[in-house]
């Protein structure tokens, strides 16, 4: 049954979007853009606007559990209680026999706070064992190292409103006019209205955003650490940067200054394929502005060295004392919307609860007492690629997939059905049969999904939203809080048998009291009556905190903010050669969501991009003897991709791009990108290369 207009979120990416639902004369679900909402103020992007599509269209959802006996059986269709029995029989007997490290839950950032909260709980506290890690691990891990390193927690100092406050935005790393378009369209929007603002776009490929910028630095991809080191030392030479704020708010400046120094210009540019003159642009329109705004995402996070990528721009932010005042600070933007939610229940194998931290003995026993437990374990848990690397060697025998499609979505796609073919026992968690990942299971278990359950999401600017329920779910599928907890009292564990996600949501925020991230003056009430919240929510700031470090005060031990220095300037991936000549990078296409289980139900949204296309330089194709819409074959150490080529000078010479949305189900295995992408990980953040893996290209001939 569904009320007549309630208001919640986009379920989609972290711009967080507030949507108003109502019905019409059919009884069917339509959608508008919140007029009323800070973060969109009415609009949509092409997703938002076809949501209602996904909502109506159930054909497609997992509706009963099933469950196989063995491999060799098809599933069937079973109770939630046998459902759940086995799932509780299989995970005791392989603890006892293996101990709990032998177990992993892999889940969401689309996951909303309660259910995110409530599965570590159930691992962290209760199963024993640390391997819970999040389909975020793939798009922000290594964000958040970079702002632990620089200001002392996991912390994004700015809004949305210092959108309109800014004169500068460094867009690197991104293509938010397809990825975050309604956050774009406000930039656009501000530049058309002030046309002193510079935007500088750095990306290997000319996007829309980077049609839109003032400044294209079109790099090579991998260079990026390099390129910003070269515009902090223009910067410098410049005289344009920010003495008082570096002398008495800062540490680690010297060793800053004597590493962008370590390199000429002249160097850097032929490095990273840019102009000296367009280098010294960006420093000047940097060093020159009132307020500076870097925003970026997957472009520098997915890499091997995506943590020296962060630091590298964080630094910027530092040089020019950019950071704690209107209009100015780095951003780094989430993809998923619940990406930020994640961060804040400790969603991470290497994360606890309320942004402590898993290395910490005191922040363990603070949680494991919070939670009425003995101990957390310290071993560090599985991170998201680990954990299948576990399945393959077979250390880890069961794994609960909730909410994701790693069938599509982790590099090296082969290697993860093997791991999956090698498991003892797979559990998903899931809505839709669109994806693949389904066929590994053993035990299917139908989830609810958008407007069918209640709970509470962040954006990407710390702006927390209350979702409300609004539909039933199809068949038997239940929200997925209430399926941990069923589980988990199933294993005989105390603590989960809450009455609503409300319960959760406060147990959460008790937990929250006192530290950076406290929202204990933030209820479902208030959520539900006065809107959304940017956290800290807290007895000194009732309506929340637009903008963090405003008093200069960082979360570091001496209260300053650090310059760190990467670990390496130069890009670790392994680089192309005689056999691979070529740079492969992956991305999105403005209409597709993930592994398009919801947005590939919707064929409007296909006539974008219908199918996945190969972007190849001229220069490239003519030396690959490839024409444009020619069949291409595309082969890494890895794998085979066949697509259509777009013969593009968009795109710089040496790199193609694919797009990563296309799994087996929507296409075929040959479309599927990360059937080449490599497996090698940031060393500290864990993230995967997604944005370099060396490949060649040859026009494909039928056997
Ligand atoms: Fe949804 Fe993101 Fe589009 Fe907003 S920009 S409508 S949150 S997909």
């Amino acid at each position: 049954m569904i009320k007549n207009e309630v208001k919640t979120t986009c379920c989609y990416c972290g711009v967080g979007c507030g949507i108003v639902v109502k019905k019409d004369s059919n009884n069917k679900v339509v959608v508008e853009g919140d007029k009323d909402h800070p973060v969109n103020k009415g609009m949509l992007c092409s997703k938002g606007m076809n949501l209602h599509y996904v909502a109506n269209d159930t054909s497609d959802r997992i509706l009963y559990p099933e469950m196989r006996w063995s491999r060799s059986h098809p599933l069937e269709r079973v109770s939630w209680d046998d459902a759940l029995d086995r799932a509780a029989s299989v995970f005791k007997s392989i603890i006892k026999k293996h101990g709990p490290d032998s177990v992993g839950f892999y889940v969401s950032g689309q996951s909303l706070t309660e259910e995110y909260y409530i599965a570590n709980k159930l691992t962290k506290g209760f199963l024993g064992t640390n391997n819970i890690d999040t389909n975020s691990r793939l798009c922000m891990s290594s964000a958040v190292v970079g702002y632990k390193k620089t200001f002392g927690e996991d912390s994004v100092p700015v809004s949305y409103e210092d959108i309109e406050l800014a004169d500068c935005f460094l867009i690197t790393g991104a293509n938010p006019a397809w990825c975050h378009p309604i956050l774009f369209r406000r930039i656009e929007k501000h530049k058309e209205e002030n046309p002193n603002v510079k935007i500088i776009v750095i990306d290997p490929r000319k996007t829309d955003s980077a049609n839109f910028a003032d400044l294209h630095l079109q790099l090579l991809p991998g260079t990026d650490v390099i390129l910003y080191n070269a515009i902090g030392r223009c910067l410098y030479k410049s005289g344009l940067i920010d003495e008082d704020f570096i002398n008495n708010h800062t540490e680690g400046f010297k060793d800053y200054k004597d590493l962008i120094f370590s390199t000429s210009l002249k160097d850097a540019s032929k490095f990273c394929g840019v102009s000296e003159d367009d280098i010294k642009k960006a420093a000047k329109y940097i060093g020159l502005s009132k307020g500076f705004i870097s925003m970026w995402a997957m472009g520098l996070n997915q890499s091997v060295v995506g943590t020296d990528k962060n630091v590298s721009l964080l630094n910027l932010s530092l040089i020019t004392g950019q950071v704690g005042k209107p209009g100015s600070g780095p951003f780094s933007l989430t993809g998923q919307p619940n990406a930020m939610g994640g961060r804040e229940v400790g969603g991470m194998a290497n994360l606890l609860a309320v942004h402590k931290d898993l290395q910490n003995e005191e922040h363990r026993r603070e949680v494991a007492q919070f939670w009425g437990v003995d101990k957390i374990s310290p071993k560090p848990g599985l991170t998201a690629t680990e954990m299948f690397d576990a399945l393959e060697s077979g250390k880890l025998k069961a794994i609960w997939i909730a909410c994701t499609n790693p069938l599509v979505s982790l590099p090296n796609t082969h290697r993860i059905e093997k791991a999956m073919k090698n498991a003892k026992f797979v559990v998903v968690q899931d809505i839709s049969y669109k994806s693949d990942t389904v066929a590994y299971a053993d035990l299917v278990l139908p989830a609810a999904t958008w407007l069918e359950k209640e709970g509470t999401m962040t954006n990407s600017e710390r702006r927390i939203s209350y979702l409300p329920k609004e539909i039933n779910a199809p068949g038997e599928a239940r929200p997925d809080v209430e399926i941990f907890c069923d589980f988990a009292q199933r294993m005989g564990f105390r603590g989960f048998n809450y009455n609503s996600a409300e319960e959760i949501y406060d147990e959460y925020a008790a937990m929250t009291k006192g530290t950076n991230i406290d929202v204990s003056f933030l209820n479902y009430d208030r959520l539900k009556s006065e809107g959304t919240f940017q956290w800290p929510v807290n007895e000194y700031r009732h309506a929340g905190t637009p903008r963090l470090f405003e008093d200069k005060k960082f979360y570091t031990a001496s209260k300053k903010a650090i310059f760190n220095l990467p670990t390496s300037i130069r890009n670790t991936s392994v680089k192309p050669n005689a056999d691979f000549p070529l740079i492969l990078t992956t991305g999105r296409v403005r209409d597709q969501w993930h592994t398009m289980t919801k947005t590939g139900k919707v064929s409007r949204l296909k006539t974008h991009f219908p199918k996945p296309v190969l972007e190849i330089n001229p220069f490239d194709a003519y030396i690959c003897k490839i024409k444009d819409g020619d069949i291409t074959q595309i082969k890494s150490e890895n794998g085979v991709v066949r697509v259509r080529a777009k013969v593009t000078d968009t795109i710089k010479k040496g790199v193609v791009f694919l797009p990563m949305h296309w799994g087996k189900k929507l296409q075929s295995d040959l479309n599927r990108a990360n059937n080449l992408t490599n497996t090698h990980i940031d060393p500290i953040s864990k993230e995967p290369d997604f944005k370099f893996t060396r490949v060649v290209v040859s026009k494909y001939k039928k056997p």
